[in-house]
């Protein structure tokens, strides 16, 4: 008999897995569970809308999820429409991939101010995640701060500063569209707790924020080291080194005619949101490099503003049934085995970093421990689950209603912008009984 594999999250993850199994050639079944009738996850909603290139990559998923072995479950939500005991029982093997896409918080005082939003919020609600459709983010400000010196914070200052005209080939939604062109946001201030060299942009990212129609990149030379020190890593000092030459760049700029600013500012650690019941400004304390650490100086100063997001990273949730490190933010796993016949991936498995491809040797891993594991399959998998939300009720969204889904919203679509994305489940669903 086939093994049977439940994949519950249909992200990275979940797909490099489906495509790790298919590559083994193991006798299996594979369903795709989401919770959404979308598949993708942070390709959909985590990608930047404007770097449609980096979106690409869900070609190669898409041929996955239509090999003969896979069958898609969207529009089912695993503890409410099934649980992961049941799943277990259902399925020879679970694997988890549901990622991180809550928002780690900062732990200082004033963090929940009205326009405090973490980037994972924000990133969600300007690439129209369903559930965040109905949030209202504060924009009415000349100036924004946003905390992390990570690729996240520099994708929500580009998004915050581009153009109607820049964006015209993205697919941000048009009320967060129409939200950020009407902003008097002019100020964006990036701030990093360590230094140049330890900022974890990528270089390509950093190089963008000198290409931008009206914002300058504004970067003070005296932060800026004369070389990058010791670092081991060959592969990590180039990138080092490039990223600190970019930085010289943007340092070496006449202050243009451009009307607004990206200032990159580093050593300074937020230690409290100002404000009343809406933020007026963060509190930093300036840091300084003591070895391989930065510390504390004790000298702190303010920057006004009226937005903050902070980007310091995203966050898991527990599973229910699945052991979780509450201190880690993952499941408790070895190597990607959580118990017998249960498995974790990707961000759920070892936290909220790495690019894309970064989740392929996850997936490979945990196709090798199913297949070392499960030789054989005995539990009824894709039948059983049918049954179960046929009883449910549950309206499942297949991956041929994905494609409906797909198809309209390529044809809903302003030219040049990819696809004019649905916003609500509701409509998505309501989208497929007409078609
Ligand atoms: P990240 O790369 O881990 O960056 C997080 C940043 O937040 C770091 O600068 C970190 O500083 C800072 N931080 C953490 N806690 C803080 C605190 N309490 N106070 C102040 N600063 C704090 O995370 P990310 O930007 O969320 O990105 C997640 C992953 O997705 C990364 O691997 C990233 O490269 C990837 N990604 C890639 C792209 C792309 O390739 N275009 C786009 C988006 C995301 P320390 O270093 O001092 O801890």
């Amino acid at each position: 008999m086939s093994v049977s594999v439940a994949i519950v999250g249909t992200g990275p993850a979940g797909f490099y897995t489906a495509e790790a199994l298919l590559r083994k050639g193991l006798d299996c079944t594979i369903d795709l569970i989401d919770r959404l009738p979308t598949p993708y996850g942070l390709i959909r909603f985590g990608v930047a809308p404007d770097h449609q290139t980096t979106k690409k990559v869900t070609r190669n998923f898409e041929k996955t999820a239509l090999n003969e072995r896979c069958r898609f479950f969207g529009n089912v939500t695993l503890g409410r429409d099934v649980t992961l005991n049941e799943l277990r029982g259902m399925y020879d093997a679970v694997v988890l991939a549901v990622g991180a896409d809550n928002d780690r918080r900062l732990g200082i005082p004033g963090e929940d101010k009205r326009g405090v939003l973490g980037s994972a919020t924000f990133v969600g609600w300007y690439n129209a995640h369903p559930d965040l459709r109905d949030l209202v983010p504060v924009l009415d400000t000349p100036a924004a701060v946003v905390i992390g010196n990570g690729n996240v914070a520099i994708d929500v200052a580009r998004v915050l500063v581009k153009t109607a005209a820049e964006m015209a080939e993205s697919d941000l939604p048009e009320f967060a569209a129409r939200a950020i062109q009407a902003s008097p946001i002019r100020d964006v201030h990036l701030v990093g707790r360590r230094g140049p060299v330890e900022a974890k942009f990528t270089n390509v990212e950093l190089r963008e924020m000198g290409h931008l129609d009206v914002a300058q990149a504004v970067v003070d030379a005296k932060d800026l080291p004369d070389v990058v020190g010791d670092v081991e890593d060959d592969r990590d000092r180039r990138l080092k080194e490039k990223n600190l030459a970019t930085l010289r760049e943007f340092a070496a700029q006449p202050a243009g005619g451009k009307t607004r600013r990206v200032h990159f500012l580093f050593y300074a650690s937020p230690v409290e949101i100002l404000g009343g019941e809406r933020v007026e400004g963060v509190r930093f304390e300036r840091t300084k490099r003591d070895g391989d650490r930065v510390v504390g100086t004790g000298q702190t100063f303010d920057i006004a503003c009226g937005l903050v997001i902070p980007a310091i990273g995203y966050r898991s949730l527990p599973v229910d049934g699945a052991p979780f490190d509450s201190r880690k933010d993952i499941v408790v796993n070895d190597e990607g085995r959580v118990a017998p016949g249960l498995y974790a991936v990707g961000w759920l498995r070892r936290g909220p970093s790495g690019v894309i491809a970064t989740n392929r040797p996850d997936g490979v891993a945990v196709a090798e421990h199913i297949a070392a594991d499960i030789p054989t399959g005995a539990k009824p998998g894709r039948v059983a689950l049918e049954k179960h939300l046929a009883a449910r009720g549950v309206r499942v969204v297949s991956f041929g209603d994905w494609q409906a889904i797909e198809q309209a919203e390529i044809a809903a679509a302003h030219a040049p912008a990819p696809r004019r994305k649905f916003e609500r489940v509701t409509d998505m669903l309501a989208q497929l009984e007409k078609s």
